[in-house]
């Protein structure tokens, strides 16, 4: 089993931080880690963050925090050729999880040539601007009606697998974090979404990590959209969002279960909508 998306950036960049992480792999049946860090943490990605930042004062403090403390791309890579010196019991792969946002494909794409990653997953952690995960500006359906917000993220969503930059899209469900889940019936936005992945040979991932971070009860992609994206044998890969090492492979193996229920009615629910 894989755990695409594991995060090195709470410890220190040392050979025995990452084998806390393989030693939670190995428990719990992972034989692949994707490890990847947010670019929020790097000073070469600092133009990403221009209109989130300028969105409003919470959020541009929230990034002047990780502004000061940002280090240089050539940390993260000096390690990535360190660890690829050493061996691991399980198989590792190197990359970054980038913050998509439509206004930002050239420097994303020259981000991705500054070193030969092994991946590039794109997430979608804002809005126009509205950086919907924090806790302290969380969805409420005063404030943001979700069938409209829903419309723009998936349309948000469909550039990001449109660009071609990307070889994954991330948590494609994480709007729901504090609840907004989405009402209206998809699919035909899925199956779009499932083409586009499809013909651009990116992968999409199955994540726990709304469970494992926002107590999501809903495991993973809702039933239409993991539908749609095996009827379009989309790649899907298990990924738990850790940035702990025990964080590791949660929830992989409930997925990995759902994942083959899906296989099973593969299209059927899909098409027959
Ligand atoms: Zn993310
Ligand atoms: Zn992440």
């Amino acid at each position: 089993m894989v755990d695409a998306h594991v995060h090195l950036e709470k410890g220190d960049y040392t050979v025995e931080w990452v084998q806390q992480f393989v030693d939670y792999a190995v428990q719990r049946n992972i034989n692949e880690i994707f490890f990847l860090e947010h670019t929020h943490i790097f000073r070469e990605c600092r133009s990403l963050y221009d209109e989130m930042s300028s969105y409003n004062e919470y959020q541009r403090d929230w990034y002047q925090k990780k502004w000061e403390r940002a280090r240089p791309l050539s940390e993260y890579i000096d390690f990535i050729e360190k660890l690829k010196r050493h061996e691991f019991s399980v198989r590792l792969k190197f990359g970054l999880e980038v913050c998509y946002s439509p206004e930002h494909e050239k420097d994303i794409s020259e981000i991705g040539r500054m070193y030969p990653f092994d991946f590039l997953v794109g997430s979608i952690h804002f809005i126009d601007g509205w950086a919907f995960s924090h806790l302290r500006q969380r969805w409420d359906k005063k404030d943001h009606d979700a069938d409209a917000l829903y419309k723009r993220y998936y349309e948000v969503m469909q550039s990001l697998v449109d660009c071609g930059l990307f070889s994954g899209l991330a948590h494609p469900q994480s709007l729901q974090c504090y609840g907004a889940y989405p009402q209206k019936n998809y699919k035909t936005t899925y199956l779009r979404l499932a083409k586009a992945l499809s013909l651009n040979n990116m992968y999409i991932e199955e994540s726990s990590g709304l469970t494992v971070h926002y107590g999501d009860r809903r495991l993973g992609m809702n039933p239409d959209m993991l539908a749609c994206m095996l009827a379009g044998n989309v790649k899907v890969l298990t990924a738990s969002d850790a940035h702990v090492p025990q964080d590791v492979g949660r929830y992989v193996k409930e997925m990995n279960d759902i994942i083959k229920q899906g296989a099973l009615w593969n299209g059927r629910d899909c098409f027959d909508a």
